[in-house]
């Protein structure tokens, strides 16, 4: 059963527009004076990209790929991430690492490794998916470029973005 929402009459106060216009300029006004004579840790306004707004905790940036405490790529190329990625924005091409490399037992390793962050709905069904705790939302918000290639983030850039994260669980170790 839905619930209906019965509108509101607006008074004739209401409904007159310059009230409402005069509030917003006095708005405008009262911080326009706090931010010249107030109290300067009252201002409303930062230097932004310089100064950025601290995001909460949990927070769902663009993600990312982490490395480990001895530099070691998380990824194990499973590909269950590029596959639960609702808008396919992952691309990945396992490669197979030679039988006598030093972390062989993992035997896959993403060759290649791509998120499109023009099509990146900060979802986090990849971190959320992910067996290696290797992919992370963390807290960049602010992401540029001037040609659309930009933003298709490699491996290097999500890496780079990504940096060490400390792995708790450590379940594989090299032989
Ligand atoms: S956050 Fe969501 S949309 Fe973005 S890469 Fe991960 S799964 Fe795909
Ligand atoms: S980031 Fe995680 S889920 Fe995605 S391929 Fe690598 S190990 Fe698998």
């Amino acid at each position: 059963m839905p619930l209906v929402v019965q509108r509101r009459e607006l008074t004739l106060w209401e409904q007159l527009y310059f009230p409402a216009l005069l509030a917003g300029f006095a708005i405008t006004l009262r911080h326009f004076f706090m931010t010249l004579f107030g109290d300067r840790r009252k201002k409303v306004t930062l230097e932004y990209p310089e100064e950025k707004w601290p995001v909460p905790r949990g927070y769902r940036g663009a993600p990312t790929l982490v490395r480990d405490q001895e530099g070691r790529e998380k990824c194990v190329a499973c590909q269950l991430c590029e596959f639960v990625c609702p808008p396919r924005a992952i691309t990945i091409q396992p490669g197979e690492l030679p039988s006598d490399a030093k972390n062989s037992k993992i035997e896959k390793f993403p060759e290649k490794f791509q998120i499109n962050m023009l099509r990146c709905i900060y979802c986090g069904f990849c971190e959320e998916v992910c067996p290696e705790q290797a992919i992370f939302l963390q807290q960049e918000y602010s992401l540029t470029g001037y040609s659309r290639e930009e933003l298709i983030h490699d491996k290097q850039k999500l890496f780079e973005l990504g940096g060490v994260m400390e792995d708790k669980i450590f379940k594989w170790k090299n032989k």
